[in-house]
């Protein structure tokens, strides 16, 4: 699931009056800054996230410029997992708008999976005012671009048995992996669609792409193992963003850097986790990659603990000025004993949660109406 151009129609549902105009989140005054999210009329004009501010003017100066609030999507993304949650406890988020469900066990509660989405949809829809696309696959891989091909507003359902006819006809950088070098390499190859990567045996694929190339071989013929993770079980939380075209501007980098060091923190918050390490990651236009990290006194969730962590690793890494295709930064070293929430962290939430509802429901149907199965007499 992947929201529409999130930040923008959070704040255009906000603000009706700007209905149907070209609307950015994101800059700084003085033109300076990024896009960080675009509405579709937008992007009509050739406007996408990432792309700098002064850019995004010339090719719009009409453009509707407003402010971050990452509080604001914060909030409204905490809603629509609250709403997720009523059809899978299974949800991998990827950014505060996107969001692997798997939903296999929903289905002897709820109906057919195309259903769960659209209930899913409708909710976020009635409940929020805002659009959501859905992808359904077999695999990962194959529903995020499923979620993706139908934008806006978008619901496209892959079935098991045509998986590979959904596959077959797009272009190999559809493939996870596969980036703009990859690419390039793929199309000397003669390799152009996934379709062309499938043809190919595991031995051609080694000998150009080495261990990576077996692993791109296996998703073009649809194979991909990987399940939907619970944010909980995981030992980083990071986000990366890769730019349309390289950026140099270490203003404009910083502006991308604290946008992705935002959300990270927000996932920390969310899921009750404190870190202690921080590390940037950076992909120079060449595709050298860089890490800088560093190690903090006590674990922390605080976006400004991070950002100041965060901010100086940019000028240590090699080669100042030049353009980065690539920035990301990401929280680990996670420690329940030393966490700065040892409540959230401890858990367990899922007995709170029960009691809950249980409160509820006794609200409702009166004391005797739901009780735990361990109080029963055998
Ligand atoms: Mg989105």
């Amino acid at each position: 699931m992947d929201m529409d151009a999130f930040y923008a129609s959070v704040e255009v549902r906000e603000r009706p009056d700007l209905a149907g105009l070209p609307v950015v989140v994101g800059g700084t005054p003085g033109q300076r800054g990024v896009v960080a999210a675009a509405s579709y009329e937008a992007r009509r004009h050739g406007v996408h996230s990432a792309m700098p501010m002064s850019t995004a003017l010339k090719r719009c100066p009409d453009l509707v410029v407003l402010p971050v609030r990452m509080g604001l999507y914060a909030e409204e993304s905490q809603r629509i997992h609250r709403i997720i949650e009523r059809y899978t406890p299974l949800i991998e988020p990827l950014s505060l708008d996107e969001a692997f469900l798997d939903v296999r066990a929903s289905v002897k509660l709820f109906g057919p999976v195309p259903e769960i989405a659209q209930r899913i949809k409708r909710e976020i829809r009635a409940e929020l005012g805002l659009t959501a696309s859905i992808g359904i696959a077999p695999v990962k891989f194959a529903a995020k671009i499923a979620s993706d091909l139908g934008k806006p507003d978008g619901f496209l359902v892959v079935e098991p048995d045509g998986l590979r006819a959904f596959l077959d006809p797009l272009p190999v950088a559809r493939l996870w992996g596969v980036g703009r070098v990859g690419e390039q390499t793929m199309h000397r190859l003669g390799l152009r669609t996934i379709a062309d990567v499938a043809a190919r045996d595991a031995a051609f694929m080694e000998q150009h792409f080495g261990k990576h190339g077996l692993h791109l071989l296996n998703l073009a013929l649809g194979i991909d193992p990987r399940g939907v993770v619970p944010e909980r079980e995981v030992k980083s939380v990071s986000n990366e963003t890769t730019f349309a075209a390289d950026i140099a501007d270490r203003d404009t980098l910083r502006g991308i850097l604290l946008q992705l060091t935002e959300q990270v923190a927000w996932r920390l918050r969310n899921h009750g986790l404190a870190g202690r390490t921080v590390q940037l990651k950076a992909r120079y236009a060449d595709f050298s990659t860089y890490t800088r990290a560093q190690t903090l006194d006590a674990p922390t969730d605080s976006t400004d603990v991070l950002w100041q962590a965060v901010a100086p690793l940019l000028d240590r890494l090699p080669r100042p000025g030049a353009a980065l295709r690539l920035i990301g930064m990401g929280v680990s070293g996670f420690d329940a004993q030393e966490s700065a929430q040892p409540d959230l962290f401890a858990e367990p939430p899922a007995p709170r949660k029960v009691d809950g509802i249980a409160d509820a429901i006794k609200e409702k149907f009166g004391k005797g109406a739901v009780r735990r199965a361990t109080t029963l007499k055998k």
